[in-house]
């Protein structure tokens, strides 16, 4: 469980991204975070793995109690693994090399100067093996189709053992097709392992497919906390209302792709 209490975030410049906000998050339930770009959503990741300084609230790890002092951040950080849109690995590395990667954060700063354990390399394999590239274990990952790197990703988040999984938009950049795969992949796998995730995305018919909980925000509150089932077109009218004249190419295909015709997007100051 990670809870967060009046969570808030403004960026130096004065933008608040992230309104103070209280959430529960479960271990093996699969929450998609849902709203139009710049809703806030990449924020509120970065905060739950404390990337970034959030600038007002708490955060509480079951395990861990209140998460302050470099000790139990770097511990919350070892037990939280991030999956990102451009997969953020190191091209000219192989994927086992990649993987094991996510091992460095159980090495002591000595150790992780020395080959890493013959049992780390076993584990990294058997995690490229779950997401089905145990063959392709030695090839540059920059020899690889954008899915097959995601996939990467994923075992690399896998192999850091983790309690929970932060995904910023995982198949932002991926076909639909590729998509789909990758996300059946990270759910199955979050699902197996009673792993946290806490995902990001663009297409509601994915979080309708997906997911357990569905959190919309909306200019940095969140608007819509519940199952899938019940995101019903209202809710998502308060997802993706937008500001007048801000309306962006990119909201026009999200509304789109959610059913909603352009007109229909209100004015947030009309939402209760
Ligand atoms: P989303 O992930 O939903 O697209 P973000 O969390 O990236 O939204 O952004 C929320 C708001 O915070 C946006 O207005 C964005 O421009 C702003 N923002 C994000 N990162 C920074 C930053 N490093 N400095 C200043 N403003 C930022």
């Amino acid at each position: 469980m990670i809870r967060v209490d009046h969570l808030g975030m403004t960026y130096p410049g004065g933008v608040r991204a992230l309104a103070p906000t209280n959430l529960e998050f479960h271990a093996g339930e699969f929450t998609v975070l849902l709203g139009p770009s710049g809703a806030g959503k990449s924020t509120l990741l970065r905060c739950l793995n404390l990337l970034i300084a959030p600038s007002s609230g708490t955060i509480t790890s079951a395990t861990l109690g209140e998460l302050k002092g470099r000790r139990t951040i770097r511990r919350h950080r070892r037990s939280t693994a991030m999956v990102f849109q451009q997969h953020q690995l190191i091209s000219r590395y192989t994927a086992l090399d990649n993987v094991l990667m996510g091992r460095i954060g159980y090495q002591g700063v000595w150790r992780s100067l020395l080959p890493l354990p013959v049992r780390d390399k076993v584990f990294a394999l058997a995690c490229l093996e779950r997401v089905g590239l145990i063959e392709r274990a030695l090839e540059r990952v920059d020899r690889m189709s954008g899915g097959e790197q995601q996939r990467v990703g994923i075992a690399r988040a896998l192999a850091q053992k983790p309690k929970v999984v932060l995904a910023d938009e995982p198949v932002a950049s991926l076909d639909p097709a590729t998509a789909q795969h990758v996300l059946s992949l990270l759910h199955r796998i979050c699902k197996d392992e009673n792993i946290a995730a806490i995902v990001s995305l663009h297409q509601v018919h994915f979080a309708k497919t997906f997911a357990d909980r569905v959190i919309g925000l909306a200019q940095g509150r969140v608007v819509f906390d519940g199952p899938p089932g019940v995101l019903a077109r209202t809710a998502l009218e308060r997802i993706y209302a937008t500001k007048e004249g801000t309306v962006t190419q990119h909201d026009v295909e999200e509304a789109r792709g959610a059913g909603l015709p352009l007109p229909q997007f209100l004015p947030l100051q009309t939402l209760s």
